[in-house]
């Protein structure tokens, strides 16, 4: 990647704007790629904190001759969003809602609201923006419109086009311009309608080039309506182009701000965007056709469609059986799917209740009518179940979405490439194209799964193909050759819901003709004659197969790294590692504000170096050669990586299971090879070996936090946050007395006491055992074997440092310790998450080898291991009943695991406990993370988001729970509240108590303390 710069841009650029300007290689690279395949590198990147900046770069810019992209979330998949020139992000601080009128049912939002965080606003109104993309968690309103882009409830809200009212926008003459409805005959007066009190000022806002401008597209508009007429596809989904229509004769109104929307920043800067609002959907029925054929599912969908459904979506066999293969969607599919059907339709009613009864039960008849029955022979087999149950609605959404990233994660070189995805066709030719496009892969020698929006004959399909063989780059353009020509015979669009990009435009004029492929270049022409605003897309387009365009061009190559962890499961250099960065395809999940987990540094910083996507693409850039030498040992780097916590949620909610936390120790080792360890570093990784030193002299330790001083000295020389205290070292740490405990002939585990737990906080461990005794179980407690007779220790914090030589020796410790017992099947349990979970996670990767295969399946946390028993029919534990409530925060390891239910399923063993759980993400302590004085602040941040709130508000009765070390910590420290480890709580609550009472009084578990620490 070439380090060319504008430095007189650049310059300016830092002078008038006070946001981030950004013409670093790195940064460069982050803003790359797309959810495409393409990369172009910019010049640089401006992220404005107010439209006055946005204007202020635009113009800058344009004095300078240089051409600017416009970005929101970045998701498109055809390339529109990158480009040689200034790219200017809005997503991170131009998202006001402006105006909002409920009674109108109309907001005004700035372009770079994301459209979930919009509709999060509206629902307490009844309101809602209809156009539901399935990226609706990161998709920016200004990128929606820039693409026309189109939900899966078209059917019935249609698309950006039918919802976008109005645009104000800086024209590429730095003219601001309102473009909205104008009516027929007022065309000379509309320079005035048009002109508005300018959100920004820049040069000549001129009336009578806005008029000239708008006399020049209706003439085209004119000139073009016959071949508008002939040769537009009459589709609802022709994203394609630009909207021409819009611009027709003999129309009551022009609404021009249909001309930009789908003109994906080619025209004008979008400044603010008036929406069409609608009531937010009611209850909803699910009609699930089944169908013995896929090519009778895909006629009989013309039919669905007359019963005003609201959505059609398709789920084809080669989904099932993805779904199929995943234990927790199994039952599901128990529950409404029957036999084993080629293809599903999923018809989706929401009207009121007796509509929808009344609709579902057509929909059985219309089946019927059709030749449909549950006892015909194969082509003709089906039928509908009904879906009333919402949790079931919502569990089939999650289970087709899982089914599509189960697809979209294949770790091999061929990846289902989106080229071909969005084609649309009219209804009656559904079944016939979807045979023939079928055929033609097959020709190519590949294949493909179907999904999505049947009811809009725009059915989502991507071949497999290896874009860095040039083989298979020529069977890309073969195949996009092939299907296009189908389309325009059928008369569907080839642009259907993406948009064109450099994917697309090349074949505007194969499938409007030339005469309106000119007509497209006088648009761009009459709005930038000097191709300013993102060239190259719609016209004067690339060809759309230049290998140099490509992520994966000709000069791709994998840099010579020998990571220290295993990733030969993924393909490519680098021992698999670049493989594994490669894994992301910029699908932008990562950039979500709520739900789930991923990505806590994000939420915190809307950063695009800050998410995970931000980081796979440095890295694959560094891995490829593409950000110069040592790149992966480099500053840039390091900050790259220095708020991701290791949470792990990537590696669980990222579609195709981008391993951030696996892949930072590899950043981290390679920085200690060549930079050494910091001093903060050289504190941290050595715990496991200093802590019996420790707690032996913990009263000197501890006066870091009690004299006067101390922390700031601290802070000075090792960067420990000197507002943070440290946890306090103690001298009654836990220690192992017997081998095993508990009785005799019981069923036997093994408790693995950590570092953590074993030196600042013993009672954890009490609790575990008093639990343990009191269900009769034989608990073992295995030792080093080693001379040392250090405790045992997973090794995480010598992972988190990088230190992995050290980490693979203790977790060698751990297996020679263990191995006795995992050959007998005995499950290893535990308490800290991060511990415990090493051994599921990082040991195959570590120290590989069947010992470490097996302990990642035997190993579990406590309350799995209660669950897991307590089902199995084994657990008897007799837990007297609560009064209270306790308030559960669950750790980003448990949630990554898909385990934080269990934690919750072991409280509410307890009778009567009033359970809450909290919805948060990293409580943003993270092992060191909150403790280090360069991250602190986002360490809090994380904290505020969701967790800490939700403790504040929380009676002091209520009793807080976690189970991580470092959750009780920021809980601690920031809310002033102690939180507990589940099996304090359980312990606490036991019958048997008296027998173990010993234990329980001497660490006074009946006072499981609410209050302040
Ligand atoms: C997994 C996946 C699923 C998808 N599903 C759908 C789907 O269901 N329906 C659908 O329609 N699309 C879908 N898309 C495509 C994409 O997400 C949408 O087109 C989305 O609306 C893009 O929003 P964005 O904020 O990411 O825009 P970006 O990609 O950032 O930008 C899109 C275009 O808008 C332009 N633009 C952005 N801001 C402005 C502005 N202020 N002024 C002028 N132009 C601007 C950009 O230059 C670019 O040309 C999907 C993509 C992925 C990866
Ligand atoms: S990291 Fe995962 S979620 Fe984020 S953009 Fe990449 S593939 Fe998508
Ligand atoms: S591990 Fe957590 S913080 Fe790091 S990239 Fe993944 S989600 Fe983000």
């Amino acid at each position: 990647m070439p380090a060319s710069l504008r430095p007189g841009l650049e310059r300016r650029l830092r002078r008038e704007i006070s946001g981030e300007v950004l013409f670093d290689r790195f940064s460069r690279g982050r803003y790359a790629t797309d959810a495409s395949h393409y990369q172009m590198t910019p010049l640089g990147v401006v992220v404005p904190r107010t439209m006055d900046e946005a204007a202020a770069a635009l113009a800058a810019a344009r004095e300078e001759g240089v051409p600017v992209t416009a970005r929101g979330g970045g998701t498109s998949q055809c390339g529109q969003t990158i480009n040689e020139g200034l790219i200017i992000d809005g997503s991170k601080h131009l998202t006001r809602i402006l105006t909002f009128d409920v009674e109108e049912r109309r907001c005004v939002v700035e372009p770079g609201i994301v459209l979930d965080e919009l509709n999060r606003c509206l629902k307490p109104h009844g309101l809602w923006f209809p156009v539901d993309i399935s990226t609706a968690s990161r998709a920016t309103i200004g990128g929606m419109a820039g693409n026309n882009s189109c939900g899966g409830r078209s059917l019935r809200y249609g698309t950006m086009r039918d919802n976008v009212i109005a645009i104000d926008a800086i024209l590429p003459d730095g003219s601001s311009m309102h473009f909205g409805d104008v009516k027929a005959g007022q065309a000379q007066s509309v320079p005035e309608q048009m002109a508005i009190d300018p959100v920004v000022r820049a040069t000549g806002n001129s009336t009578s080039s806005h008029a000239s401008l708008i006399a020049k597209l209706l003439a085209i508009g004119k000139r073009e309506a016959d071949e508008v007429a002939a040769r537009f596809p009459r589709v609802q989904r022709r994203v394609g182009g630009y909207n021409l229509d819009a611009l027709m004769p003999n129309m009551p109104s022009h609404n021009l701000a249909h001309l930009l929307v789908g003109s994906e920043g080619t025209l004008a800067y979008f400044t603010a965007v008036e929406l069409k609002l609608w009531p937010v959907l009611g209850k909803r029925a699910l009609g699930a056709c089944h169908f013995g054929s896929f090519h009778e599912a895909m006629d009989a969908a013309q039919h669905l469609v007359t019963l005003e459904p609201i959505a059609v979506e398709l789920v084809d066999a080669t989904m099932l059986a993805l779904a199929r293969e995943i234990a927790m969607f199994r039952p599901i599919l128990d529950r409404f799917v029957k036999g084993e059907p080629e293809a599903l339709l999923l018809v989706e009613f929401a009207e009121s209740e007796a509509v929808n009864a009344q609709r579902l039960k057509e929909l059985h008849a219309l089946m019927g009518d059709l030749g449909f029955g549950w006892d015909r022979e194969r082509r003709k087999w089906g039928g509908v179940i009904d879906v009333i149950d919402p949790r079931l609605q919502a569990a089939i959404a999650d289970l087709r979405t899982s089914g599509l990233n189960i697809m979209m994660s294949m770790k091999t070189e061929g990846k289902p490439v989106s080229f071909i995805e969005d084609c649309a066709v009219p209804l009656p030719e559904l079944a016939e194209y979807t045979s023939r496009l079928t055929e033609i892969f097959e020709r190519h020698g590949t294949r493909g799964t179907w999904y999505a929006h049947a009811s809009e004959g725009c059915l989502h399909v991507r071949p497999i193909l290896n874009l860095k063989l040039e083989q298979d780059v020529r069977t890309m353009r073969a195949i996009a050759e092939e299907a296009f020509a189908l389309v325009r015979d059928f008369k569907g669009s080839h642009s259907g819901e993406h948009g064109d990009g450099i994917l697309r435009s090349e074949f505007h004029e194969m499938m409007f003709g030339q005469r309106l492929g000119r007509a497209f270049a006088q648009v761009k022409d009459a709005f930038d004659p000097k191709d300013l605003m993102n060239p190259g897309k719609i016209v004067r387009a690339p060809h759309f197969d230049d290998r140099a365009l490509l992520r994966y061009s000709p000069a791709y190559h994998a840099e010579a790294f020998a990571p220290v962890l295993d990733w030969s499961d993924y393909p490519g250099g680098a021992g698999g590692l670049l493989g594994a960065a490669e894994m992301c395809n910029n699908n932008g999940a990562c950039r979500k504000l709520a739900g789930g987990a991923m990505c806590p540094s994000y939420r915190a910083t809307r950063d695009e170096q800050h998410v995970t996507r931000g980081r796979a693409n440095v890295l694959r850039l560094a891995l490829s050669g593409q950000l110069g030498r040592d790149a992966l040992a480099s500053d840039d780097m390091a900050e790259s990586l220095k708020l991701c916590v290791s949470c792990k949620a990537c590696r669980r909610e990222c579609p195709t299971g981008v391993d951030m936390a696996r892949m930072k120790i590899e950043v981290q080792a390679a920085r200690v090879k060549t930079r050494g360890l910091s001093i903060f570093d050289r504190l941290v990784g050595p715990l496991p070996h200093y802590a019996p030193l420790a707690a032996r002299l913990a009263w000197l330790l501890n006066l870091r936090d009690r004299l006067p001083g101390a922390a700031t000295v601290s802070q000075a020389l090792a960067g420990l946050a000197a507002e943070r205290a440290l946890p306090a070292w103690r001298s009654d740490i836990f220690s192992e007395g017997a081998a095993a405990v508990g009785a005799d002939g019981g069923r036997e585990v093994v408790l693995f006491c950590d570092t953590f737990n074993r030196y600042f906080e013993r009672e954890n461990i009490d609790a575990a055992l008093a639990i343990c005794e009191a269900g009769g179980y034989r608990v073992h407690l295995p030792k080093s074997a080693d001379r040392a007779r250090r405790p045992l220790c997973c090794g995480r914090t010598y992972l988190s440092t990088g230190q992995v030589d050290k980490a693979r020796a203790e977790m060698r410790r751990c297996l020679e310790a263990f191995a006795p017992f995992i050959s007998r099947g005995v499950p290893i349990i535990g308490l800290e998450p991060s511990c415990l979970l090493t051994f599921r996670d990082e040991a195959p990767a570590l120290v590989g080898g069947m010992v470490a295969k097996s302990i990642a399946t035997n190993a579990m946390l406590l309350e799995e291991y209660l669950i897991a028993e307590r089902d199995a029919g084994r657990l008897s534990l007799d837990l007297v009943p609560a009064a209270g409530r306790a308030l559960l925060h669950t750790h980003c390891h448990q949630k990554a695991f898909g385990i934080d239910d269990t934690v919750a399923a072991a409280l509410r063993l307890i009778p009567g406990l009033e359970l809450e759980v909290v919805d948060s993400s990293c409580c943003g302590m993270a092992g060191s993370f909150g403790y280090r004085a360069e991250t602190i602040s986002v360490s809090k941040a994380m904290g505020e988001l969701s967790l800490l709130p939700a403790v504040r508000a929380a009676d002091a009765a209520t009793v807080i729970v976690a189970d991580g070390t470092s959750c009780r910590h920021q809980i601690a420290d920031l809310a002033g509240r102690r939180a507990v480890h589940v099996a304090r709580v359980l312990a606490n609550h036991l019958a048997a108590k008296a027998k173990v009472g010993d234990l329980v009084s001497r660490n006074k578990l009946d006072g499981v303390n609410p209050g302040p620490p």
